[in-house]
């Protein structure tokens, strides 16, 4: 997004009718008390995952910075009309909210171009919103993306430099050795020292036996894996178990044709935390040198098939443009027969679920303000378009029987 002059805070966010934002009680707050403030606009939807996994890290950076005694507000803008999950997501938060059901949302969304979630607009003090995807930097520092937020473009730029730094540092070697713990594991528990995978393209695979939706992406990530490794034998897949029982793990695990991380080893835990993990499956893609290529691998996967290996900047660029492509000539907005409400398009992530044919989803889901359900494209268009012809949805494609 180029900065944009947003001018006044108080005619952004006030409507004729309304001149205060609500907080976490719902108790009114002048919007006249965020002026000479930094804010930052949060558009976030509570029911994807993307959104549950962003709020805490931004709640940590808000704490941080009135901390150090800046003068920085988070405004929550919530594209919800159901009253309960509206003060489910600002019950939790110690910030600010447009009120619910109000007039100004679409506006807001259309204002500043929002179609995924979460979206963060910040707007400094001068009324002008400042030229970066906090999004993105706040995925790549995590916790030391609060020192961004007393910006200039100088100090971005040195913040986004030391990202950079520490993402080419990483080594397959600085993830997986730890002490005495320098393999993982191959069938039958034959240890692969963990040198010996070096050089290789490594998908390093967060799963569990208890979840169905890694029950569910298993047989194509098999199908995947074969077809990549007849054409390139310099990769490999390292399975990260959440399972809580080593029957568990093993019942799943000899279900895999690759490698993994003992039951119980103490380095999942560092290597949940570098790559920041809290959905499964998960799919982190490391370069040969060590360094991670793409966070989310899966919906590389979905989108591009086995081309999308070797998980390069070229392959994630294709991709995007993949995802825009697909949308285009869908509605923003449908009544599916499905569905009592109308449903909004929306970027989403590989986890995000689609209540009709119980998959997740891929790059995009309409999603209904008024409660929990999401539709993909595919199953919410194709009685509309599709079914005449007589097509199936298989939740990751829709193809003609
Ligand atoms: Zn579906
Ligand atoms: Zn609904």
């Amino acid at each position: 997004m180029a900065a944009k002059e947003v001018g006044d805070i108080v005619s952004l966010l006030s409507t004729d009718e309304r001149d205060f934002l609500v907080d976490s009680n719902g108790e009114k707050v002048p919007i006249s008390d965020l002026q000479g403030k930094t804010v930052a606009l949060y558009f976030s939807y509570p029911y994807f995952r993307t959104c549950a996994e962003f709020t805490p890290v931004l709640a940590q950076i808000d704490r941080k910075l009135k901390e150090v005694g800046q003068s920085f507000e988070v405004v929550q803008v919530l594209p919800v009309d159901e009253k309960v999950s509206y003060n489910e997501a600002i019950e939790s938060t110690s910030w600010l909210a447009v009120p619910f059901n109000d007039q100004s949302v679409t506006g807001l969304l259309k204002h500043f171009g929002v179609n995924s979630f979460p979206t963060l607009v910040l707007i400094g003090s001068d009324g002008k919103t400042v030229d970066v995807n906090f999004t993105e930097l706040i995925e790549e520092l995590s916790g030391e993306a609060w020192e961004a937020f007393l910006f200039s473009q100088e100090k971005l730029d040195k913040l986004l430099e030391k990202a950079k730094a520490k993402r080419e540092a990483q080594t397959l070697e600085s993830l997986f050795v730890s002490g005495d713990l320098d393999y993982v594991i191959g069938a039958q528990g034959s240890k692969v020292p963990v040198r010996e995978l070096v050089g290789k393209t490594i998908l390093v695979y967060f799963s569990s036996l208890q979840c169905p939706p890694c029950r569910a992406f298993l047989p194509k990530l098999v199908e995947h894996y074969h077809q990549i490794r007849n054409v390139d034998n310099a990769f490999e897949i390292i399975f990260v178990s959440s399972d809580p029982d080593r029957a568990s793990f093993e019942e799943f695990f000899s279900s895999m044709p690759w490698l993994a991380l003992p039951f119980g080893d103490e380095r999942k835990k560092s290597l949940a935390r570098t790559f920041r993990i809290c959905m499964l499956p998960s799919l982190v893609a490391l370069h040969p040198s060590g360094r991670t290529l793409a966070r989310d691998a899966k919906q590389l996967l979905t989108i591009l098939g086995t081309d999308a290996y070797p998980f390069t900047e070229e392959k994630i660029t294709e991709a995007e443009r993949r995802t825009e492509e697909m949308a285009k000539g869908w509605p923003e907005k449908i009544k599916p027969d499905l569905h009592e409400h109308e449903l909004t398009l929306a970027r989403c992530s590989s986890v995000d679920y689609c209540h009709a044919c119980e998959q997740m989803g891929i790059a995009w889901l309409y999603y209904c303000t008024k409660c929990v359900y999401s539709l993909h494209p595919q199953c919410a268009l194709k009685e509309a378009e599709m079914d005449k012809e007589g097509c199936v949805c298989d939740g990751d494609v829709c193809r003609k029987i």
